[in-house]
Order: structure tokens, then C-alpha cells, then sequence
């Protein structure tokens, strides 16, 4: 691909003076020098065009800035610290305006990336007859033994998560709606749907789908504590993801319906999704919170002997407390209990 391309990925990205980095970005491999004593993480994510986003409501730079958000929350799921970013991007040969896309996304990546200490040091740049595909490689590093793993969960753990469910999915029905609404408007608008909606909560809704944020402080101070058994990145819904701890830790959970957070932004957006008639009346929020999916909050579990301690870690870093949802039971499912009873959930979440 054109070096007047991968210029525009490249200038804005490179790292700046980071000592680890013997050799960036213009040479076949970088040179990376590891700290003494770490283990390295290293995760990978691609979004693919018309599967994961739409560029008639993404904008490059915010496309940018999630690429990097996706990965990065894996290395927070880990308990690690992200250090290196390798970008591999195969653009449409019949698209327009590549350089400007280029630059805004580059900016996106580069602002999010380097806002958790993260740089990109290297990457490929090609074309494509089909869809634009966006490729991270996120290097990270973290204390021998201290990854926080999917597969040590106990009977009898609670179960936490860090933040509000659903929101994300809210925030993507709201940006679908907007876009059908204004053909031709390539551009995430916080101008917006009207008096419906309060424009706080929408605004809350849509950058929490554009924009999440990844909680790399707590999922190390979690790590570091050495006393939370098991810990994951809502990606896919809990529905799924929590399933993911059970079959990796062979146990089963209980979730319980009133537990799960659910905002009042979101429980406004789908008031205002169903006045449009977007929605069918009976969407329970529940149900959106568990099995939406790209929240990207964290989810843990640990021994009731240290869950107040870990609940006021958590709360230190988040400014509030982190929910405690359910359970882990002996059993081999996910269940969520509520006033109307008792349903299996398993894997019930989003499919990517
Ligand atoms: P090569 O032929 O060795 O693959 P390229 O011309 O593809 O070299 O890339 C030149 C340099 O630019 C390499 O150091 C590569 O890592 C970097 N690079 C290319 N594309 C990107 C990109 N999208 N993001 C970051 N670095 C890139
Ligand atoms: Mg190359």
C-alpha cells in the first residue's frame, strides 16, 4: 500500500521517547525489551466492516479510539498493564478519502492508546475487494503469576461486575436509529433525537457504545490484591461471558434479575426506542443488560471472606461501588433467578 498511507497511521502514533522501544515503527519487526520479572499478555481483536461496526455512524476517529478500547480491556481482564500495539488494516481499494480516514482514525487510536500508557509500534497496511477490516495486536505485561485467569472460580464465590449493563446496546439501537433516520450523515451527531430524550443520557448511551471505557486501573488492582479468584470482560453479555468462567472453572452461577444495574439513561433510551416504535413493547431491560454484550465492564469473582475488602478496593477506583450480581454454585450453568422464577441463560448472549 501507498507509504503516503501508512504515513498517515504512523506520524501520529509512534511512541514518543517510551525506553522499552529499541526499535518502532520503519524497520521489518520492531525491538521490544520486556521489564525483568513480567509476564507478557498478548490479545488480539478485529473489527470487520458491516459485522462489528457501520461507518455510516462511526466515525473514523471514534473507530479509532475502540479498536484500541476492545484490546485494551482484555489486558485489563488479565489484571495487566498494556505496553505495545500493532495495527494491521485492509482498506476497500475503491475507497474515498483513505489519507482522511487514515489521520482521524490513526488520531483516535494513538489518543486512546496513549491515555493507558500503550503505543503502537508497528503494523501492515493493505487493500481489500471486500469489507475494511481493523486488526490490534495489544502486548501487556503482568507480574509472574498474577494473571487474573477464567478458570479459578469456586462454589460459593460472589460475582461482581464494575458497572451499569446494557448501556452499549442501548447506545447502538439509538446510533441505528439516528443514522436510518439521516441518510448520508457519516458522522456520530450529538445533536439529537429531540425532547424524547434527554440529551445527557443520550450522549451517555452512544460513547459508551463508541467509546467504552476499558478499567485497566482496577482489573490490576484486582490482580494485585492476590485475593479475587477469577475475572473477565464483559464483551459478548453475562449471559455468555459468565458462562465462559463456568465452563473454564467447571462450576455454575446464579445471577439475580434485581441485582443487575441498570442506568435511568437507559432505561430512558429504551422508553424513547419504543415510542419510535423501534422496539416491541415487551424488551425487558434484564435481558438487554445480560445478553447485549460490548459493555466491556469487568466481571469477578471472589471468596466471601474478602469481598468487603475487594468491594472498597473497587469502589476507591470507581467512584462508586461495584455491583455484586450472584453466585457461584457447584452446579455446571448460569441461572437467573428472579420474582418470576428461574431461567437457564447459558450462553444466551451476544454472538459476534
Ligand atoms: P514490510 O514490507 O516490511 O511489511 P511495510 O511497508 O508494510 O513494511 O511497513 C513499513 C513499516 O511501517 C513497518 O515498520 C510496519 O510495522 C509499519 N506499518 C505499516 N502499516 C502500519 C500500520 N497500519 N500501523 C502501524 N505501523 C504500520
Ligand atoms: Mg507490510
Amino acid at each position: 500500500m501507498e507509504r503516503a498511507l501508512i504515513s498517515e497511521f504512523t506520524g501520529i502514533c509512534a511512541h514518543h521517547g517510551d525506553p522499552s522501544v529499541l526499535v518502532g515503527i520503519g524497520d521489518d519487526c520492531a525491538v521490544i525489551a520486556p521489564a525483568q520479572g513480567e509476564n507478557l499478555l498478548i490479545t488480539t481483536d478485529a473489527l470487520v466492516e458491516g459485522i462489528h461496526f457501520d461507518l455510516s455512524y462511526f466515525d473514523p476517529f471514534y473507530l479509532g479510539r475502540k479498536t484500541a478500547g476492545v484490546n485494551l480491556s482484555d489486558i485489563a481482564a488479565m489484571g495487566g498493564i498494556p505496553r505495545w500495539a500493532f495495527l494491521s488494516i485492509a482498506l476497500p481499494l475503491d475507497m474515498e478519502h483513505k489519507r482522511q480516514f487514515a489521520r482521524r482514525f490513526g488520531l483516535g487510536l494513538a489518543s486512546k492508546l496513549s491515555a493507558y500508557g500503550a503505543s503502537l509500534v508497528g503494523g501492515d497496511t493493505v487493500g481489500t475487494r471486500n469489507a475494511m477490516t481493523v486488526t490490534l495486536i495489544l502486548i501487556g505485561e503482568t507480574r509472574q503469576q498474577r494473571a487474573l485467569l477464567r478458570s479459578k472460580a469456586k462454589a460459593r464465590d460472589l460475582i461482581y461486575c464494575s458497572g451499569y449493563l446494557g448501556e452499549s446496546a442501548t447506545g447502538l439501537l439509538l446510533l441505528k436509529h439516528i443514522s436510518s433516520k439521516r441518510p448520508g450523515r457519516h458522522r456520530y451527531c450529538p445533536q439529537g433525537p429531540g425532547r424524547l430524550l434527554p440529551r445527557a443520557a443520550r450522549r451517555r448511551l452512544i460513547e459508551h457504545h463508541l467509546d467504552p471505557e476499558p478499567r485497566v486501573e482496577l482489573g490490576r488492582a484486582l490482580a494485585d490484591s492476590g485475593l479475587v479468584h477469577c475475572c473477565i470482560d464483559i464483551s459478548d453479555g453475562v449471559a455468555t461471558d459468565l458462562a465462559h468462567i463456568c465452563e473454564e472453572s467447571r462450576v455454575g452461577a446464579n445471577i439475580y434479575g434485581e441485582a443487575i444495574p441498570v442506568s435511568r439513561a437507559m432505561l430512558s433510551g429504551l422508553r424513547f426506542l419504543r415510542s419510535q416504535g423501534v422496539m416491541e413493547g415487551n424488551v425487558s431491560p434484564v435481558r438487554l443488560a445480560l445478553t447485549g454484550g460490548e459493555d466491556f465492564e469487568l466481571l469477578w469473582t471472589v471468596p466471601a471472606a474478602h469481598a468487603t475488602r475487594i468491594e472498597a478496593l473497587a469502589a476507591r477506583i470507581l467512584g462508586y461501588r461495584p455491583f455484586r450480581i450472584g453466585e457461584i454454585t457447584s452446579g455446571d450453568r448460569v441461572m437467573l433467578k428472579d420474582r418470576l422464577g428461574t431461567q437457564d441463560i447459558t450462553f444466551k448472549g451476544y454472538e459476534h
